[in-house]
């Protein structure tokens, strides 16, 4: 199996990247917004439990991300393995998922560095195309903090482990999309 998380900011193209990915080299695209979204719409249990933090830019808790997760990995059985996308967002999520995964593969993780400025105009210019709740100005603000102050410790953490590897994540498309299929290559 091969596994790969695709990491950065709110708005550094994480989704657009995985999914260029997921096609090209067979993996299973796992992305926790877009699942905790169709709970949303669908106005599950779980869905109705986290609109509201999900709408204020907040983290959903780490117990229901975890299990969604989880449940993804063993619906999926035998695979060539998943892209992360928004997952995880937390160290505790981080080491929940090596735990799960250690049987299988521990997945190298893909940082995608991006400007502040450029993230804000793609996440309002996002909020304009998409029409998605959190991105107006507010939310992300909020989005942007929490990012800084929950999710970024996962750098060391992941750069500690020898599993890090930072790559440009401005300009277009395919500049960043060839960037991150030499540093796969590099790997398989
Ligand atoms: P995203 O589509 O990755 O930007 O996620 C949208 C929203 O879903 C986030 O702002 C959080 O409210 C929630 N979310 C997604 N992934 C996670 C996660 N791993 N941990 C906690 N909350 C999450």
């Amino acid at each position: 199996m091969f596994n790969i998380i695709i990491f950065g900011p709110p708005g550094a193209g994480k989704g657009t990247q995985a999914q260029k990915i997921s096609e090209s080299y067979n993996l299973i695209h796992l992305s926790t917004g877009a699942l905790l979204r169709k709970e949303v719409s669908k106005q599950t249990p779980i869905g109705r439990q986290v609109q509201t933090v999900m709408a204020s830019g907040g983290l959903v808790s780490d117990n229901i991300v975890d299990e969604i997760i989880e449940n993804e990995i063993k619906r999926n059985g035998q695979v060539a393995g998943f892209i992360f996308d928004g997952y995880p967002r937390t160290i505790h999520q981080a080491e929940r998922l090596d735990i799960f995964l250690a049987s299988t593969a521990l997945p190298l993780v893909l940082n995608l560095e991006v400007g502040s400025e450029e993230l804000i105009t793609r996440l309002k210019l996002r909020g304009q195309e998409s029409g998605r709740a959190d991105d107006n100005e507010k939310t992300i603000a909020n989005r942007l903090k929490i990012y800084t102050e929950q999710t970024q410790p996962l750098l060391n953490f992941y750069a500690e482990k020898k599993r890090l590897i930072s790559v440009n994540g401005q300009g277009s498309i395919e500049e960043i999309y060839t960037r991150l299929q030499e540093q796969i290559n590099n790997k398989k």
